[in-house]
């Protein structure tokens, strides 16, 4: 076994992968870019080498600086994540030249998986069932159009280099076809270097469902079972869960063969994930395989009891398997929500900032690099006992940025139960006890997403989140009674706290007779004239037509402090609160006011208006590339561009004018 390896990501995997290391008494090694210099994977390693800018390009993927600091460290081996290079089999290749381990498959079996259109080309020779399409070489604009209307639409244009849901577009008729493949193409170039695209015919309600495998260097090769991944946003897994609603033996079998029979034919070896789609009726496809550990391999290492970090780094040191096929057995259900840096109501944007409170679920028996745990629930690998009931594996903690640079995941919250239905409630529990401050997260989506009808009955397919849009989305509300009265609770503990003059300990407390204090709160949606009425037997909260009792034992939430917001979290819900002090200046007010701004820090890759154009509502004008996503920036009414401020490959600032619009 090695003695020391380094680790070639960041994040929570970075974080994942130094905690198994540490259990097994391996010294590890951070690489970090300058915006990482305090980041929590540098703090839990052993040592760490800055490798350049926070630019992705020029620090983490940099398989040059990242080699020289293995080597000047004494790594044997280097362990790469997800993301970044753990798919480059350039970078496996200059591995093996400088003599070190690269923890993961041969180069070959990643070059050959690599392009999803050579990797299908291999598995239709290997009778791997697959999805309706084009794969070949060919790439004229023409063509491709014309195999398209072959296929029949909808058709699905994927990057054959893709990953992360990324350089995908749906196209729902030949008419859509130039627009979706040109865009299909900028975005396989900026995040792959490489356009090619392959055309398939895109399923209705299928589920996405992957198969765990595991390949030894002396010849074995198992399956770890399946993992259900369908709902989705974008493409991309929101929610997964091990084992799949509804798979019976039988099909577990001959999809776990066929992923074998897949990995097997490129002579594949460490861990590897088969990814099928499935039909309703169970009948499946060949997607893709991820030539590396998954995102969601924790949700197989709750119910399998294992911990694949170290079957990873067992294989990579020639060791065997540590488990037969016949060994392994499913204890249970596990269930993976990702928690984002996002806005969900605004079509999931990427949400930039520091993390000023971070508060997480207060049953966890069990975190990644806690002092007193270890992975994969210890008990459950060795004695049998159940596994821990709540794990998360984050890379940040309370004060860290979530940066524009990076994916902005903030952590992996995965709940074991004893059956699917323990899963979700822990999982909504859990979820109801996730507080942050200081950027929008998904919190409260996937709070809805665990509790809806289509999850927890387990309706599942690719389009859940679509399909179930008007329930995952309610229109906002205005806070209710309750949650004013714990904000007013709050404030009100906090004057008590910070008073120096006894007085003021019973401010507006009269002997004998009431007094009335007034409280303004504003969120988004509205503005509340709240009062407190003091009266001898206790304080009456008052908000419109509803009055409640402040302190009322049935009303309970957690409330944050931020300046003068107020952050409540209550039922799975985060209000804030903005308190108008009538001791303060009055706060300036924010108004976008229908300027066309830069949503966030980025590049525009496309200027669709033209100056002096007359535009119709919806009409895209802008196209900027933020966090390796395309936004849109579309007309909000009818109007004229007077002007356009930037050009194609400019950079622009977070809430940048991008273009001078006049409404009609
Ligand atoms: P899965 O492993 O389930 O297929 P995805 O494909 O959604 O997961 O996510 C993997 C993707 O995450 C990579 O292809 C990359 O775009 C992105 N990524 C890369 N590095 C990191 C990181 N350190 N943290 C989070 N995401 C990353
Ligand atoms: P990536 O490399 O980005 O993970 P995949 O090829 O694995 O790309 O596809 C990602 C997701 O896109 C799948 O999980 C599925 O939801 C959807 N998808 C892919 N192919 C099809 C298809 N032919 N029909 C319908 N949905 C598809
Ligand atoms: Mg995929």
């Amino acid at each position: 076994m090695f003695t020391k390896i380094l680790i070639a990501n960041r994040g929570e995997i970075a974080c994942r992968v130094a905690a198994t290391a540490r259990r097994l008494g391996i010294k590890t090694v951070a690489v970090y870019s300058e915006a990482d210099a305090s980041a929590r994977h540098v703090a839990v390693c052993d040592e760490a080498v800055l490798i350049g800018p926070a630019a992705a390009k020029e620090s983490y993927l940099r398989g040059d600086k990242i080699i020289a600091a293995a080597k000047a460290t004494g790594a044997q081996a280097i362990h790469p994540g997800y993301g970044f290079l753990s798919e480059n089999a350039e970078f496996a290749d200059a591995c093996a030249e400088a003599g070190l381990v690269f923890i993961g498959p041969p180069a070959s079996a990643m070059r050959a998986m690599g392009s999803k259109s050579a990797a299908k080309q291999l598995m239709e020779k290997a009778n791997v069932p697959l999805v309706p399409g084009y794969h070949g070489e060919q790439q004229d604009a023409d063509f491709l159009h014309g195999e398209a209307d072959r296929i029949g639409y909808p058709v699905l244009l994927k990057a054959s280099a893709g990953g992360g849901g990324k350089g995908m577009r749906v196209v729902e008729n030949s008419a859509q076809f130039k627009d979706a493949l040109a865009s299909c193409k900028r975005e396989a170039i900026s995040s792959f270097g490489d356009d090619k695209v392959l055309a398939e015919k895109y399923l209705q309600r299928p589920r996405h469902i992957e198969i765990q495998v595991f390949a030894d260097t002396l010849g074995n090769c198992i399956y770890l079972f399946e993992r259900d991944c369908s709902v989705q946003r974008r493409h991309q897994k929101v929610l997964e869960e091990a084992p799949a609603p509804g798979m019976t033996d039988e099909r577990r079998a001959a999809m776990g063969e066929a992923a074998v029979a897949a990995a097997r034919a490129v002579g594949y070896v460490g861990a590897g994930t088969v990814e099928f789609i499935a039909n309703q009726d169970g009948t499946f496809y060949f997607m893709e395989m991820n030539t590396r550990l998954q995102v969601e391999h924790p949700v197989t290492e709750m119910i399998t009891g294992t911990d694949l970090v170290e079957w990873q780094l067992r294989v990579a040191a020639g060791e065997p398997l540590p488990k037969q096929q016949h060994e392994l057995t499913i204890n249970g259900h596990a269930i993976e929500a990702r928690i984002y840096a996002e806005n969900p109501e605004k079509g999931f944007l990427p949400s930039i900032g520091t993390l000023r409170h971070l508060g997480t679920p207060a049953a966890v028996s069990f975190e990644l690099g806690g002092a007193a745990t270890a992975i994969g629930g210890a008990g459950a690998a060795t004695h049998g006992a159940a596994p821990a009931a709540v794990r998360i594996d984050s890379g940040v903690r309370q004060g860290d940025a979530i940066s524009p640079f990076y994916d902005p995941m903030i952590a992996k919250l995965i709940v074991w139960g004893a059956d699917r239905k323990q899963a979700l409630a822990r999982m909504a529990q859990a979820l109801e006890q996730y507080h942050i401050v200081g950027l929008h997260t998904n919190i409260a989506f996937l709070k809805r997403l665990v509790e809806g009808q289509a999850f927890a009955s387990a309706d599942l397919d690719t389009g859940l989140i679509e399909r179930n849009h008007d329930t995952l989305f309610p229109t906002a509300q205005p806070a209710p009674v309750a949650a004013l009265a714990l904000a007013a609770k709050a404030l009100l503990a906090d004057e008590r706290k910070h008073a120096t003059d006894p007085w003021q300990q019973t401010t507006g407390w009269r002997m004998n007779q009431t007094y009335t204090r007034k409280l303004a709160f504003a969120d988004e949606h509205a503005a509340y004239d709240t009062s407190v009425t003091y009266r001898p037997g206790g304080l009456l909260f008052t908000s419109g037509e509803e009055s409640i009792q402040l302190g009322d034992q049935a009303n309970r939430g957690t409330v944050l402090r931020d300046g003068d917001t107020f952050h409540v979290f209550s039922n799975g819900m985060h209000y804030q609160l903005a308190w108008n002090d009538p001791m303060a200046h009055a706060g300036e007010t924010e108004s976008e006011g229908g300027r066309l701004t830069a949503p966030m820090p980025g590049k525009v890759v496309a200027v669709l208006a033209s100056k002096g154009q007359d535009v119709k509502k919806g009409d895209a004008l802008v196209i900027m590339e933020a966090m390796k996503m395309e936004h849109t920036i579309a007309a909000p009414h009818d109007g004229t561009v007077n002007d356009i401020l930037y050009n194609v490959g400019d950079q622009v600032a977070d809430g940048a004018p991008l273009l001078d619009f006049q409404a009609a």
